[in-house]
């Protein structure tokens, strides 16, 4: 216990003076492939080591081999953002070991978990009566929106095994965790239609419609729609209300995907996002993206807590009750659950809806400022409509071009950027998301692409 105490107290200082200043380290690491593994031995100690030594090990070994998420210039992907309260509740959680399989194996942790989720559901103006649970990542959550589905257009399934004509449907602007999703429960990839999307990357209702009529009328049965509020490459918005509208209509289960942006609608000048959401059967978001919790955590809420019990219940299907407590166990594939309530907890109460909102208004405000300099630059153009925190743009010209630009910049690596393809085209792409990230930042930034565009001409 002694080592135990005199190493949290270092190790919460050196965690202090890291999150102080994360641009102390390049964003990105300067090694090739196998480079860490090399440098590890190959077989494990035969006795115990002092923590002196393992930690001397994880600055001279691990650290060098780190991409710095916490750094203020990573901004690439979604750039994410964990925090005090979070990492202090991770600790907690740890200490605490708990595992919410079951109500009686950590009353506290499946309360604590019941209790955030409601929060949650009523700070985005979702049903408060729908179930929620967490899993570690939105591909798990999609995959349990998808066998949930499954389960209530075909019931028998539980016992039989699924029948080959069921169909999923996505944008092709959606995330792959459906495709994924729906390939590893037997769906078979060519059972899910990947939706065209218009000229601001949004699901079209109306081929939606017309893919079902088809496919109804060719005997398959359309299982799922997964709209997606927020995409990853551009954060485009589907539709909701008029998506909605289509899978009341086929009675086709809705789920929706807004693992990053949801947590933008905590700020009332953007709940206009999550409009017609409320008409989801069951919808997913990561905490661990956009709400300052560290990975992983991600949120699933569902309006047909029935189903999701049926297609992952081994037990009789009466609903559990809060008389007799809630066992996550009975609602998705882990029999294990950490206590990610926790961290949720620590950090809703922390900054509180309005503080979680001033931040992400912040970083919104940030970003378009940023994206106005380079949509008045002529040497650049903007590739898609910025809403929330992402800029896609690209250098007037070739590819080419526009990928010697993206090198030029990651290899110097003070700052880390990503690219997508967008009507065929590269794209460059811009995320911001780390609290780190300031309007200096960006203005170093600007200074670089300017910089770098000019060499590049
Ligand atoms: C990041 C992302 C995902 C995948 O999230 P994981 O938690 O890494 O599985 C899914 N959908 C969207 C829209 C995302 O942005």
């Amino acid at each position: 216990m002694e080592d135990f105490r005199e190493w949290g107290h270092k190790l919460i200082d050196w965690v202090a003076d890291y999150l102080a200043h994360p641009e102390r380290y390049p964003v990105l690491p300067a090694v090739r492939p196998n480079d860490i593994l090399n440098a590890l031995p190959p077989t494990g100690p035969e006795r115990g080591e002092s923590m002196e030594t393992i930690f001397r090990d994880f600055e001279r070994i691990i650290l060098p081999g780190i991409t710095h998420w916490n750094h203020p210039n990573f901004l690439a992907y979604f750039a994410i953002t964990s925090s005090p309260p979070s990492i202090l509740a991770e600790l907690l959680i740890a200490a605490l070991n708990a595992n919410a399989m079951i109500w009686q194996s950590s009353p506290a942790a499946t309360e604590l978990e019941l209790a955030v989720i409601r929060w949650l559901l009523d700070w985005f103006g979702l049903p408060t009566d729908w179930f929620g649970t967490t899993f570690d990542t939105a591909s798990t959550s999609t995959l349990h929106a998808i066998a949930a589905a499954r389960v209530r257009a075909c019931p028998e399934l539980r016992d039989q095994g699924a029948p080959s004509n069921l169909i999923v449907y996505v944008s092709e602007q959606a995330h792959n965790s459906g495709e994924k999703g729906a390939m590893a429960l037997g769906f078979g990839r060519n059972h899910v239609r990947r939706i065209a999307t218009d000229a601001e990357f949004r699901m079209r209702p109306d081929l939606l419609a017309e893919t079902i009529r088809q496919d109804r009328a060719n005997g398959l049965v359309p299982c799922c729609i997964i709209a997606t509020v927020g995409t990853t490459s551009t954060t485009s918005i589907d539709p909701v209300p008029a998506i909605a509208d289509i899978a009341a209509r086929e009675n086709v289960w809705l789920h929706i995907d807004a693992s990053y942006a949801a947590p933008a609608a905590l700020a009332p000048e953007f709940r206009w996002i999550l409009a017609g959401c409320e008409r989801a059967d069951s919808f997913v978001f990561n905490p661990h993206k956009w709400l300052l919790t560290s990975i992983e955590c991600s949120v699933f809420f569902s309006r047909d807590r029935v189903s999701l019990r049926r297609a992952f219940s081994l037990g009789a299907e009466f609903l559990d009750t809060r008389d007799a407590g809630v066992n996550f166990m009975d609602y998705g594939i882990p029999l294990g659950h950490r206590f990610r309530a926790l961290k949720l907890w620590f950090v809703l109460r922390y900054y509180g809806r309005e503080g979680i909102a001033r931040i992400i208004r912040e970083q919104i405000a940030m970003t378009r400022e940023l994206h106005d300099r380079i949509a008045a630059d002529p040497r650049f153009e903007i590739c898609a409509p910025c809403h929330l925190s992402v800029i896609c743009f690209r250098m007037k010209g070739s590819d080419e071009r526009n990928r010697a630009l993206l090198e030029s910049i990651n290899k110097r690596a003070e700052f880390f950027l990503s690219s997508t393809t967008l009507h065929g085209r590269f794209v460059i792409r811009i995320a911001v998301g780390n609290m780190a990230t300031t309007r200096e930042t960006l203005e170093n930034l600007w200074l670089r692409l300017s910089e770098s565009a000019s060499v590049n001409i």
